[in-house]
């Protein structure tokens, strides 16, 4: 994966923008389904690897984000090879367009779009479509076809409204983007017009690993083992640590941006993103 491509993805998911697209040639992004279990599936792709989680049951599919409106068919298309049931429900992780731009559409299609208070409210604010049915601002459950899926605010982290969604009949987590785990996917980027925060960050990865799960489905990456997302909570911890220390020792903007790329391996569109933000929370 190129991290350019990344990158950009990212940005254009920010941006709450489907035309983000046209980045990336303006098509849809090529699909590919990966087997978790029995009944758990990841749908992910080349160009724009936010990642989908589904769980089948015998009353509906519950979809773990729904990626840009564009890819919507194709992310259909890969379920109908497995199941022929609706798509019952939508949870977002967060607002950003590469996890909900499918929302309308699947809307469209009767399905209900779940998501934090805080998520819903920054999607109504910068006028996002496709805005969640239900919201909660603590811990819900969904019952559906025998199984049970656990929705957990969590952070703010990358968003103040990031959510992680524990399917403990299969000890399978799907973690949004507080986890990213995978070439090009190693900056932590903070998304500060969206309540995030980096101090914040570990502690929305323990109030993560304080769930019962094996697997992490994460937001941008690979499929990961628990110890994988433990690996990434030591990395939080020392990107607020060293930030910290920057912070205290009054470093230049200058000083914070070399610490971020050459430590933290941020690139051009990540310092234009959040380097600002990220030293407004460490000053
Ligand atoms: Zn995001």
């Amino acid at each position: 994966m190129n991290r350019k491509l990344l990158g950009l993805a990212v940005l254009g998911g920010w941006l709450a923008l489907p035309s983000a697209h046209a980045q990336f040639g303006g098509g849809p992004s090529e699909l590919s389904m990966i087997k978790l279990n029995n009944d758990m599936y990841v749908i992910s792709n080349v160009a724009v690897p936010g990642l989908v989680t589904a769980l089948v049951t015998n009353e509906g599919v519950v979809l773990v984000d729904d990626k840009f409106e564009v890819d919507h068919d194709n992310i259909i298309k890969l379920l109908r090879t497995v199941t022929n049931q609706p798509v019952k429900y939508v949870i977002n992780t967060h607002y950003h367009g590469d996890h909900s731009g499918g929302n309308a559409k699947m809307q469209a299609m009767n399905a209900i779009v779940v998501a934090s208070d805080n998520a819903r409210a920054r999607m109504v604010a910068v006028n996002q479509p496709g805005q969640p049915n239900v919201t909660a601002a603590g811990p819900i459950s969904l019952y559906i076809g025998g199984k049970t899926v656990e929705i957990h605010p969590v952070g703010p982290a990358h968003t103040n409204g990031d959510v992680v969604v524990l399917f403990p009949d299969y000890r399978v987590l799907a973690s949004g983007d507080i986890f990213a785990n995978g070439p090009g996917t190693s900056a932590q980027l903070v998304d500060y017009a969206g309540g995030g925060s980096a101090k914040a960050w570990p502690k929305a990865v323990e109030q993560a690993l304080e769930l019962d799960f094996d697997t992490v489905v994460p937001g941008h990456g690979l499929v990961s083992k628990r110890a994988d997302l433990q690996a990434y909570h030591a990395r939080t911890m020392r990107f607020s640590a060293t930030l910290t220390e920057l912070g205290l020792q009054k470093k230049s903007r200058a000083d914070f941006e070399a610490v971020v790329r050459n430590e933290f391996d941020w690139e051009d569109f990540h310092v234009q993103a959040a380097l600002d933000g990220l030293i407004k929370e460490f000053q």
